[in-house]
């Protein structure tokens, strides 16, 4: 089958021939019929030789969505022909997190070397992909793959960050997005449909502004040295009662910092290595610091649910396997407005 792999650390990644993958005792193999292309791709392949954690040559790919095509001995729960959503952070299932349906958090899935598909385990971005447990397949019931791939990470992380916030964001509240991109534009969404705070959305792209505006924000700041002035005039200078930072750059970080109020939630969501100072007189009072990672099972379940009610629609733009390289280039490059999907 054909594949989208990063073979070698710096260079881009590549569309090759692998073997058609087998399903194994318990394993669930699918067809891919959509594959969600995220920023942390991009981290991964920006990280040095002597710290890659992963084994070359990885498939990429966490965001997936599928056709069940067979069954490994004693895999039970799905059935031929069944169009499902791949649950991407897969745990041991037998923790106590994984006993929750926070798979997410696992407490042994490093120990027992258990990886997400696409990063260390073989990823989405193939004609087939290898699902270790039918527990991790949550069936579309109705939902169109290209519209659902997205919601597997850019729909299901900001919900998880978002849902911990609800509490904060009662009428009359502000939430804050820094960073309007895949993850970003369905966050304003979510925030839309699930609560009744005012929305100012922050990016450094006007066309990724409009696209803010068009999803639901209520407001749009340019993202420049100027904005947590702007922002904190929004709320006439008290300031966000939650701020989501989907980039979590060091200037991001220090906008979220600068524009939280009195108790506020901060949730640094994006992995762009800026940290955040906790201290007595650091910030207003009791504001509250998280760095979440994806969500759990439930949690995407729910996310699924709310996109087939039409409260959230993630902007997709599509390509095919043999062009999957040339939408990493464009996510790197910000050109791509909303979310890209390849169609293997
Ligand atoms: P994306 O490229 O689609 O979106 C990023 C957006 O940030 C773009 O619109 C870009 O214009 C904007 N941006 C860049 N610099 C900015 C700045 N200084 N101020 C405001 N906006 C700025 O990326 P994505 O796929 O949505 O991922 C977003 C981030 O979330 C990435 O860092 C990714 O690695 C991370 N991520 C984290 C998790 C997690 O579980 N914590 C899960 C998925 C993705
Ligand atoms: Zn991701
Ligand atoms: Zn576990």
């Amino acid at each position: 089958m054909k594949a989208l792999q990063y073979r070698t650390i710096g260079a881009a990644p590549e569309v090759v021939t692998v073997p058609d993958p087998e399903p194994g005792p318990g394993q669930v193999l699918l067809k891919v019929t959509a594959a969600g292309v995220c920023h942390s791709d991009i981290a991964v392949m920006s990280w040095p030789a002597d710290s890659f954690p992963y084994p070359l040559p990885l498939t990429l790919g966490h965001e997936g969505v599928g056709t069940v095509v067979a069954l490994g001995a004693g895999a039970t729960g799905v059935r031929e022909g069944d169009a499902v959503a791949v649950y991407g952070p897969w745990g041991c299932g037998r923790c106590a997190k994984c006993a929750e349906g926070k798979e997410n958090y696992c407490l042994r899935a490093d120990e027992l070397g258990i990886r997400p598909p696409g990063l260390g385990a073989p990823g989405a971005i193939a004609e087939y992909l290898l699902v270790d447990d039918p527990r991790h397949l949550v069936p579309l019931d109705g939902l169109d793959p290209v519209a659902a791939v997205p919601l597997n990470d850019a729909g299901l992380t900001p919900y998880h960050a978002i849902k911990r916030a609800l509490p904060k964001l009662v009428p009359g509240s502000t939430a804050v997005v820094i960073g309007t991109g895949g993850l970003g534009h369905t966050a304003i969404q979510l925030l839309r449909a699930l609560s009744p705070a005012r929305v100012v959305a922050l990016d450094v792209s006007e066309d990724k502004l409009r696209l803010a505006r068009e999803v639901g924000a209520h407001e749009t700041v340019l993202s420049d040295d100027a904005a947590p002035a702007v922002v904190r005039g929004l709320t006439g200078g008290l300031g966000a009662q939650a701020v989501f930072d989907f980039v979590g750059a060091a200037p991001t970080v220090a906008v979220a910092a600068a524009v939280a109020g009195v108790e506020a939630e901060v949730s640094l969501v994006g992995i762009g290595g800026g940290t955040l100072p906790v201290g007595f007189g650091v910030l207003p009072f009791e504001v509250s610091v998280s760095a979440p990672y994806w969500g759990t099972r439930g949690e995407l379940q729910e996310v699924l649910a709310l996109a087939r009610a039409g409260a959230v629609s993630v902007h997709t733009e599509t390509f095919s396997l043999d062009e999957a390289p040339r939408a990493y280039e464009r996510l790197h490059a910000g050109t791509v407005n909303g979310r890209a999907v390849i169609l293997p």
